[in-house]
């Protein structure tokens, strides 16, 4: 093995036992936790702010909002109130890790919290191969991006449990084909639960919305 692959494989074995310990923490805590990921301008925080203001007042709610430089999402998060944000600027890495996780957990109050929120970093590529402790991850894409992203970034697409397409409001508007990004999604990952939605319309969200309720009264 070269020394890089050796040092990449020493890295991950690190991140991978921080992660259990986050995983446990959040179990203990009756916490389901979601790790967001998609490419830049996808929509995770439109999402995000989308769900924190339909579901205020029936899930307690918490959030990491990680961004190469700028607290800039993290701050349009707390503004919708409602949920504990907590801001991680990763200075230049590309992905968040089990690390920078653990320390903003640490930093949290995290009693009564039932759903925590991770939006990774925007990049399709790395944040794959980190386990930051979550339940699942949640892979996003969007009607103006390519339908052919779940053949090009496969990794994501076959450890994410749920994928949800967004800005289906601009469906028509390119040659994005809502049945041939399924296709390609299912061709890589066979189990993934499929969302679509508009956060512009709202139209879809009530069904995405619908599914998180559930999703923390069975943890409950
Ligand atoms: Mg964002
Ligand atoms: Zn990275």
């Amino acid at each position: 093995m070269t020394e890089k692959i050796i040092l990449e494989k020493k890295v991950l074995s690190e991140n991978d036992r921080l992660a259990m310990e986050n995983r446990q923490l959040l179990q203990a805590q009756g916490i389901v936790s979601l790790n967001l990921i998609s490419s830049p301008g996808s929509g995770k925080t439109t999402l995000l702010e989308k769900t924190l203001t339909a579901l205020n007042h029936e899930i307690r709610m918490a959030l990491i909002a990680g961004d190469v430089q700028t607290d800039n999402d993290a701050q349009r998060l707390l503004r919708v109130g409602g949920a504990r944000v907590r801001p991680i600027v990763t200075g230049g890495a590309c992905h968040l890790d089990a690390r920078m996780v653990a320390k903003a957990l640490a930093e949290m109050e995290l009693s009564g919290v039932q759903l925590l929120f991770i939006e990774n970093v925007g990049n399709l590529v790395c944040p794959s191969s980190y386990d930051l402790g979550e339940d699942m991850k949640v892979v996003l894409i969007s009607t103006t991006e390519g339908d052919d992203k779940p053949l090009k970034y496969p990794a994501i697409f076959r450890r994410a449990r749920v994928m949800i397409i967004n800005k289906i409001d601009l469906l028509g508007t390119s040659d994005f084909d809502m049945h041939r990004v399924i296709d390609n999604a299912r061709t890589i990952n066979p189990d993934l639960r499929i969302f679509s939605l508009s956060c512009r319309n709202g139209e879809g969200l009530q069904t995405w919305l619908q599914w998180l309720r559930e999703l923390t009264i069975k943890r409950s």
